[in-house]
């Protein structure tokens, strides 16, 4: 039975095969040995490979053979076409994911920047406020006052 989330995994599969491709030639094995290192999972070469054929077709793929010890191997990369696509996806996700973590972001009280990480809390006149430094909660109060 498949079911609507596998279908998500595969794609996030696709999605990651082409990272690997992204960053430079690669044969089928070593993109199947990246994704598990990277991501520890298996990803199946069912899936791989076609993909990778897929792709080919679109012209976004290409391969050259390469004779390593008796056996050739296919060497993929990715065409001109296909760095152009990749780029524009990743750009597109980029946003996607600083949008996401803009969104759980909180904004200093006194100057109104994004506060990422740490931070300084201080309760003031019974409320929490944050801020991005401590020099911030002093200008606030100082204002306060
Ligand atoms: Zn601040």
């Amino acid at each position: 039975m498949k079911s609507e989330f596998d279908d998500l995994i595969v794609d996030f599969s696709r999605f990651y095969i082409l990272t690997i491709l992204y960053e430079g030639p690669n044969h089928g094995y070593s993109i199947l040995s990246r994704f598990r290192k990277r991501l520890g999972k298996e990803v199946s070469a069912s899936l791989v490979y076609p993909f990778l054929k897929k792709l080919e077709e679109k012209g976004l793929v290409m391969h050259t053979d390469k004779p390593i010890g008796e056996k050739n191997r296919k060497i993929f990369e990715l065409t001109e076409e296909g760095t152009l696509l990749c780029t524009r996806l990743f750009k597109r996700f980029d946003k996607l994911v600083s949008v996401a973590i803009e969104a759980s972001l909180e904004t200093c009280a006194n100057c109104g920047c994004k506060v990422y990480e740490g931070g300084h809390r201080e309760v003031i006149d019974g409320k929490e406020a944050t801020f991005c430094c401590v020099h911030c909660a002093h200008s606030y109060k100082e204002e306060l006052s």
